[in-house]
């Protein structure tokens, strides 16, 4: 993430967000195999997870968007669900835009970065162990079939921008809306889900969509547009 190397090849490196978790102890009798999910958009518009590390410890965490404010939330959180924090840890996750350029030619040598140096993470969940690896893919792939990185980084940022309209939508969502969100999970739904993981939601978005066509009406207008936009681009680049 902090890569000097990424600095001097983007300009003046990556948008960061700050991550914040604490190391708790799991209150006996809690299950170590459970992995715990709140939405709470008035602290954040991404979600606070609860995951255990062993029999005895978890990680409770969120993106924290304002660093400033970020220990206090999820002190108060933690307060509220009855957990005590032993270790605090934080991080900063680089976030991905549609600007993203991965590479640069300086003094007549081709420059790759892959990983969070190049920001190959999902705004979706900020998560870019697969999406970091897929990059690392595309970069042996172009130094192989020396067919240029861009050419080889397109799904997956095909992949990533798709995350980005995902995340514009969920920015704007309100306790009701991941309200309504569950309550619209059918089977249908489930099933997809449990087949494929999300760091392939290219794949899956039309058909989780024609499962559940209510989901559309979580999406603002405005968002429409700008997706409608950005796949009409999309579509003429990727022709
Ligand atoms: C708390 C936390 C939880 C996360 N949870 C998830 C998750 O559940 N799922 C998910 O997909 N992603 C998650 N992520 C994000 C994920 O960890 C990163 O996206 C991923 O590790 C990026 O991999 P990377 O190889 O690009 O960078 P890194 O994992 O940062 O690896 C870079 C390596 O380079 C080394 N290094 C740095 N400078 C030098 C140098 N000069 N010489 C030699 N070596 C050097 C570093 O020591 C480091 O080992 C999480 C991140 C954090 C902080």
């Amino acid at each position: 993430m902090s890569s000097r190397v990424a600095k001097i090849a983007t300009g003046n490196g990556h948008e960061t967000t700050p991550l914040l978790q604490a190391i708790v102890e799991l209150p006996s009798g809690a299950r170590a195999s459970t992995t715990g999910v709140w939405f709470e958009p008035g602290d954040t518009p991404y979600f606070y997870w609860l995951i255990p590390q062993s029999q005895t410890h978890a990680a409770v965490g969120f993106i924290a968007e304002d660093g400033k404010t970020a220990r206090t939330k999820l002190q108060r959180f933690l307060a509220r669900i009855g957990l005590k924090p032993v270790e605090m840890q934080s991080a900063r996750i680089p976030s991905y835009t549609h600007f993203t350029r991965p590479w640069r030619r300086i003094a007549g040598c081709d420059v790759y970065l892959v990983g969070d140096a190049a920001a190959q993470v999902k705004v979706t969940t900020v998560g870019g162990l697969v999406t970091g690896l897929r990059g690392a893919k595309a970069a042996a792939n172009a130094i192989l079939r020396q067919s240029g990185y861009l050419k080889e980084l397109r799904s997956l940022q095909r992949e990533l921008s798709l995350h980005l309209l995902i995340r514009s939508a969920l920015n704007r969502f309100q306790s009701a809306d991941y309200d309504r969100l569950l309550d619209l999970l059918n089977e249908k739904m489930i099933n997809l889900l449990g087949v494929h993981d999300r760091d392939h939601a290219a794949r899956i978005l039309c058909r989780i969509i024609l499962a559940q066509p209510r989901l559309l009406s979580l999406v603002p207008g405005a968002l429409w547009q700008s997706s409608a936009r950005i796949s009409g681009c999309c579509s003429i680049l990727f022709l």
